[in-house]
């Protein structure tokens, strides 16, 4: 039986999903992988296909059922949904390798996921993501990404959402359109910026290399860009990535997400959507690992300002 629950910290209003089917996951067998075409999971492959995940942390096989203990024990069960997108046939290829069409038909999964997981009203957040390499976790070579559709808006997106809606209500303008607009004017921390992206590590970067991929426009959902938009988008995904590896002249493990609005709750319309891809890697022998300073009191200590290392990535723009 596997017992999949999430449950709230009344202090800080975050939730945390328990998930032991993950900790009976079995081992797989050298050699074997279960993205590769032939497999129970893909029996044939011929574009990017969504399949579910088989050790989900969160699953809709049972209705969402809300309780509240007391003052201190709220919690749901743990609904939801995780996928895997398989991006290609090739076992060892890699995002960076895949053409422009192959990424455009990635996005096109996350776009009908996002549209399917929001028409139910239970969902209110859906995030498309991929872990690559072994520091951040990825446990599969074979290319591919993941989708989580949650029950519950999570912490960083409300807190995000709560201060664009205090801006708007301030200023009436959009507080990420205005961020944009200043980074651009202050120059230092653009890496790449045409007609309708803009590449920037921000003023408050967490992580060394924490690049942020905007559209101009202001679009809350990925299906709301036009097709120019997306396919700027997607050079400018690859081009990150690859901007990296010069950087560090290796294959750096990266996580890639893209942070669309909530859906099914109010004032969404305010959120303004933009890709995140950030390496742990701090330079080029050692990674950032998150240390007690960090995991107490979520206060990161970044050895490199953002200036720096937009410095260095944007040498790797100029051939786009
Ligand atoms: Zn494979
Ligand atoms: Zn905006």
């Amino acid at each position: 039986m596997t017992v999949r629950e999430i449950r709230k910290n009344p202090f800080t209003n975050e939730w945390i999903i328990y998930s032991e089917s993950r900790q009976t996951r079995p081992d797989r067998e050298e050699g074997f992988c279960p993205l590769c075409t032939g497999s129970t999971e893909v029996p044939n492959f011929s574009q990017p296909l969504r399949i579910p995940n088989k050790f989900p942390s969160l699953s809709s096989d049972e209705e969402l059922r809300k309780s509240k203990k007391g003052e201190f024990q709220q919690k749901m069960n743990g609904y939801g949904t995780c996928e895997l997108v398989v991006y290609t046939d090739v076992h060892n290829a890699k995002f960076i390798d895949l053409t422009l069409d192959e990424i455009m038909l990635i996005f096109e999964r996350w776009m009908e996921a996002s549209k399917e997981f929001s028409s139910n009203k239970n969902i209110k957040y859906i995030l498309p993501f991929e872990n690559y390499g072994p520091e951040v976790g990825a446990t599969l070579i074979h290319p591919h990404g993941q989708l989580y559709a949650y029950p519950f808006v999570p912490n960083s997106v409300q807190k995000e959402l709560d201060s664009i809606l205090q801006y708007k209500e301030k200023n009436n303008a959009c507080m990420v359109c205005d961020f944009i607009s200043s980074e651009i004017q202050d120059e230092k921390r653009i890496i790449f910026q045409d007609e309708n992206i803009v590449v920037l590590i921000p003023y408050f970067a967490r992580y060394a290399y924490d690049v942020f991929i905007y559209p101009r426009r202001h679009v809350s959902f990925l299906h709301q860009c036009t097709r120019i938009e997306l396919t700027n988008m997607i050079s400018c995904l690859r081009q990150s990535i690859v901007a990296l590896t010069d950087v560090f002249q290796k294959d750096v493990s990266y996580s890639l997400s893209l942070h669309q609005a909530p859906v099914n709750v109010k004032g969404t319309s305010y959120y303004h959507l933009y890709f995140k891809i950030h390496t742990p890697q701090r330079n080029l022998k050692s990674l950032k690992l998150l240390g007690a300073v960090e995991t107490s009191t979520m206060t990161y200590i970044n050895s490199t300002l953002p200036e720096t290392a937009s410095s260095n990535l944007r040498k790797y723009f100029s051939n786009i």
